[in-house]
């Protein structure tokens, strides 16, 4: 297990302890600990996929920085930011990851459009993403935390291929999400058909 105890690469004006630190105010308890975890299983998976140590840290740590903020916060940062106005239509668990990544950049200091991204679709996937952002999509799904019926299967196939693991996660997502009539975020439906016909014959079984 590789750990990142330090950051040199100049993608935040941080040390990790002050970033960890930040998080700490941000987030509750449990939250905090879901970020912890998702920060080593990302770095574990760019290890073994070729990805930037120092990103996946940063990502992983910052993924769900805004998870806890109110409503109203989400709406003044869609304004501010200049971002669609058909998010207002959407609610936290949409705006944690897509206005989530705005807050990261303004008040962490994050500029680096990669690991921006990887905030951005963690919670929904996109038709394109790079390997870091599979790797904190993936992270955030399979972390040693999570406990849910097919999560074993989710982590074996990660762990053969990446891509893998990104079909069966967005599978299994939008059929959780039909299944209790929850509303589909665009986006959510682009990384399905992008993603789960081409290795629709991988992931089953
Ligand atoms: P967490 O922040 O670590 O709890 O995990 P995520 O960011 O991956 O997910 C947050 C929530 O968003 C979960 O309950 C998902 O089921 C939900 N979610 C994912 N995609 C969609 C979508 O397209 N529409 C809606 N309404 N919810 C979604
Ligand atoms: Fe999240
Ligand atoms: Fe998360």
């Amino acid at each position: 297990m590789t750990s990142i105890s330090d950051y040199s690469e100049q993608l935040i004006p941080l040390t990790r302890d002050e970033l960890v630190a930040k998080l700490k105010i941000a987030l509750d308890s449990n939250r905090f600990h879901h970020v912890l975890r998702v920060e080593q299983t990302a770095i574990d998976l760019a290890k073994a996929n070729g990805v930037d140590l120092e990103k996946a840290s940063i990502a992983g740590l910052c993924h769900d920085y805004a998870k806890q903020r109110s409503d109203a916060d989400f709406l003044a940062a869609i304004d501010r930011y200049g971002l669609a106005p058909d998010l207002k239509n959407w609610a936290n668990p949409i705006w944690h990851g897509v206005v989530g990544a705005e807050l990261v950049k303004h008040e962490l200091g994050v500029w680096d459009e990669d690991i921006l991204n990887a905030i951005r679709h963690h919670t929904t996937g996109d038709a394109t993403m790079s390997l870091l952002e599979q790797v904190v999509y993936m992270a955030d799904y399979i972390e040693p935390g999570r406990d849910f019926p097919g999560v074993e299967q989710a982590r074996q196939l990660t762990h053969k291929l990446l891509a893998l693991g990104v079909a069966y996660q967005t599978k299994r997502t939008l059929e959780y999400l039909l299944d209790h009539g929850s509303p589909i975020y665009p986006a959510t439906i682009l990384t399905y058909n992008a993603w789960v016909p081409k290795y629709e014959g991988e992931i089953n079984g």
